[in-house]
């Protein structure tokens, strides 16, 4: 069922029941930073782990991979961040707002699909139609300006010797840089996968509703390497997949769908790019994008391969490495250091990249989002979070129905034993109603309550977040049910 929730009602449980906090509250937060509470940490490590699974654990033909965040100069040269990574951006004349060309939107469709423009040669006469998100003029806007995305750091203790570094804006580049590294020490043979999740940084020009762009956030990516003229299928492999994996953790099937790039926004080395979109309740109800699954062919292996071949020349003459010719570019490049050799064919090429690249923090939203809830019960508005029960922070609650009578120490018991391979919570404050409510709203599929019949017959109930039913089960299947229930 499709359901309109308001951000600020996501906004507003995520601070009262501590998924996520403004980062540096207490002095006043600072813009588009963001932390995870109690909850939210939770919450966050299992969307991560639910990713990892599927993508690494149970799959042969992925491995894992965590890169440092500051890398080599030259990585961000090669891939052709250091030289293009910027936004266009322009400023409205009348309200001084500073929006990325690619997010303005025509006049006439502003409540329609988001569609992008190509950013490339804009000039404020192509602006002319474009409606100002700041105050609705339209058409007032200053020349576009590029706008660097990359924030700079420094490395180095003494004036005279720093180094300045990027921190990076991208996972992805980290795993090209150890293909070499991975082929060698692993067993792993075309075609494979290489995984990772961490931390990337973009200045990024507008940062909006909450957690859905930051300049500090996850990502978690796959470059999967194939052989050239595979690409195609493995494309559709990951693109089917991936939108598998949203569906499969609970995200209604109505809220996702695919855009396909069209060609005049695909980046200049990637054959075919989908983002798997999401409708974010941001606005009127946007579809925004959650993912993007792209062909990216063998661009960035042969960049960084360029890259090492002209290592002093760049920093002698500051190049610009995506711009080297073929000719420039050795002849038999397929065979350099990059390259992959194909025992069985024995033939050497540089593979072909599938890249489907996620958002952790991204997802995590859309998965609140989606799992957010209210209902009447008994008169009362219950809100509740209906995650995935791979994905809930807290698995199962444990309750005694009242302070004595031997019920806590039971309770406590059970709750210990179930905490070894379970994420369990105990509470015994307050009225029974009450613990079940703040249960459903930190989206805890079960709670087990101990009540007086338990000491005459050794069973407890298990209440069921989503239908509120409850069953007796024995104290002695506790575990065997909750690992059915919860499939683990
Ligand atoms: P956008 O067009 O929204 O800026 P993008 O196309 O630049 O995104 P990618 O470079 O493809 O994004 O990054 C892959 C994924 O990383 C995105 O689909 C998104 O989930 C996540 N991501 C990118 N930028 C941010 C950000 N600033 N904050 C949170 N998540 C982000």
């Amino acid at each position: 069922m499709a359901k309109l929730t308001k951000l600020d009602d996501i906004v507003s449980l995520c601070k009262r029941r501590g998924f996520i906090f403004q980062s540096s509250e207490i002095y006043g937060g600072l813009a588009s930073c963001y932390d995870y509470g109690p909850l939210g940490v939770e919450l966050k490590r299992n969307v991560r782990e639910a990713w990892w699974k599927s993508v690494v654990k149970m799959r042969d033909d992925v491995v894992g991979l965590d890169c440092s965040i500051l890398m080599h100069p030259m990585v961000w040269k090669s891939s052709g961040h250091a030289d293009k990574f910027a936004d266009l951006v322009t400023v409205c004349k009348k309200c001084n707002a500073r929006t990325r060309v690619d997010h303005l939107k025509d006049h006439a469709e502003e409540h329609t699909e988001h569609v992008p423009i190509e950013t490339a040669q804009v000039d404020a006469q192509n602006l002319s139609k474009k409606v100002c998100p700041g105050c609705g003029k339209i058409g007032q806007f200053g020349e576009p300006m590029a706008f660097k995305l990359m924030f700079e750091t420094q490395m180095g203790a003494n004036a005279d010797d720093t180094m300045s570094l990027w921190l990076r804006p991208e996972t992805a580049q980290g795993i090209f840089a150890n293909f070499k590294n991975v082929l060698d020490s692993t067993r792993v043979k075309v075609p494979f996968g290489i995984a990772q999740i961490g931390k990337s940084f973009r200045n990024e020009v507008t940062t909006k509703a909450f957690i859905f762009r930051t300049r500090e956030f996850e990502q978690a990516e796959i470059e999967f390497f194939c052989e050239p003229g595979t690409d195609e299928q493995w494309y559709e492999h990951w693109k089917e997949k991936r939108f598998a994996w949203y569906i499969d953790h609970g995200i209604d099937p109505e809220n996702l769908r695919f855009r396909d790039h069209d060609p005049d926004e695909l980046a200049h080395y990637a054959k075919a790019c989908v983002d798997v979109e999401y409708k974010f309740p941001f606005g009127s109800g946007d579809w925004q994008e959650l993912e993007g699954v792209a062909n990216r062919t063998d661009f960035d292996l042969r960049q960084h391969q360029r890259g090492m071949r002209s290592i002093n020349d760049w920093y002698e003459n500051d190049r610009d490495l995506t711009k080297i010719t073929l000719k420039e570019e050795a002849e038999d490049y397929h065979k350099g250091p990059l390259s992959y050799f194909d025992e069985q064919k024995k033939e050497r090429y540089i593979p072909y990249v599938i890249e489907p690249s996620a958002g952790i923090d991204r997802s995590t939203l859309a998965f609140l989002v989606d799992a957010y809830d209210e209902e009447e019960v008994k008169g009362e508005t219950r809100n509740l979070l209906r995650f995935h029960p791979a994905l809930a922070p807290t698995k199962v609650a444990v309750f005694p129905l009242v302070k004595k009578h031997g019920m806590p120490e039971i309770a406590t018991k059970i709750c210990d034993d179930l905490k070894k391979s379970i994420t369990c919570f105990y509470d015994q404050k307050g009225a029974i109603g009450r613990r079940y409510r703040r249960q459903d709203e930190a989206g805890t599929p079960y709670c087990i309550t101990v009540d007086g019949q338990t000491s005459e017959d050794n069973t407890v109930t298990v209440r069921d977040r989503d239908s509120m039913d409850q069953e007796r089960i024995a104290v002695d299947q506790i575990k065997a049910y909750m690992r059915d229930k919860l499939d683990m």
